[in-house]
């Protein structure tokens, strides 16, 4: 009897790097092109009828499913614990707003990126859901930062118009806090933690969070989120849900065979 070579036993290890042994994780980094994708989320107010955690769920539940397709792909991956602190300025004045400086985050960010690439990692493909403009602008520089550093890595942001434009309605019409875009992603994955009678009872929230921006409006109070929720959550639904995973799911895989030389990006379409 001889025994598999390491590598050969990658596709059972666990899609979670934090649920891996370090004999799962040496079969992933012996495997295809070891990946790891990195989710980034927020600890944040999100309207009476989500978690504080959505952002950073939805990330996670983003990634796990990235993760999937991945590895249907041929390519070995698994996903890191979140990063559930990010810069949450405009939801100051409610209760569970928890924010860190950009310097931290990007510090931070650095770090594990580096960390991973140091322990094998091919490819770092980081993956956020907390959309409030200085926080993404964080984790683009840091990401810039890593690149530059020792490279291997990419930057899957649904802010791109290649990307964006792929969403929902709403989305693209920036009134996305807590609205059917993210109630829909919470219930197709956890919807248990939905308040269902208090998002059923939820009036529409018509402001564009990108248009109050731009007006130098600086947090929700000011931008007319009296309930730290814009758009339409009672429209939300599982089933949309699940078609917005996919798209966002489409956009990780994409990022990573393309930034692997596993497929190359559509010339037509621009990528900013
Ligand atoms: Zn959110």
């Amino acid at each position: 009897m001889s025994a598999a070579p390491l590598g050969a036993h990658w596709k059972s290890a666990p899609l979670a790097l934090g649920e891996c042994t370090m004999a799962d994780c040496a079969e992933v980094l012996a495997g295809p092109t070891a990946v790891a994708l990195l989710p980034v989320g927020s600890t944040e107010p999100h309207g009476p009828h989500l978690p504080l955690a959505t952002d950073a769920l939805l990330a996670e539940e983003n990634a796990r499913r990235a993760t999937k397709a991945l590895r249907d792909r041929g390519v070995s991956t698994v996903y890191a614990p979140v990063v559930s602190f990010g810069v949450t300025r405009y939801a100051a004045g409610f209760s569970g707003a928890i924010t860190i400086s950009e310097a931290a985050l990007i510090g931070y960010l650095v770090a594990v990126i580096e960390g991973l690439r140091g322990a094998g990692f091919a490819l770092v493909c980081v993956t956020n859901h907390h959309l409030e403009p200085e926080h993404v602008t964080a984790v683009e520089r840091a990401v810039a930062a890593a690149r530059e550093a020792r490279g291997g890595v990419v930057f899957a942001n649904q802010l791109t118009r290649r990307w964006g434009r792929t969403l929902s309605h709403e989305f693209k019409r920036g009134a996305c806090h807590a609205g059917s875009y993210e109630s829909s992603l919470v219930l197709a994955a956890r919807p248990e933690l939905v308040r269902e009678e208090l998002r059923a009872a939820l009036p529409d929230v018509d402001v564009s969070l990108s248009a109050a921006i731009r007006e130098g409006k600086h947090n929700f109070a000011e931008m007319g989120l009296s309930m730290a929720y814009a758009g339409e959550p009672r429209e939300a639904s599982p089933a949309a849900g699940e078609a917005l995973y996919e798209k966002l799911v489409e956009m990780i895989t994409s990022e990573c065979l393309e930034a692997l030389g596993l497929a190359s990006p559509p010339d037509a379409t621009p990528s900013k």
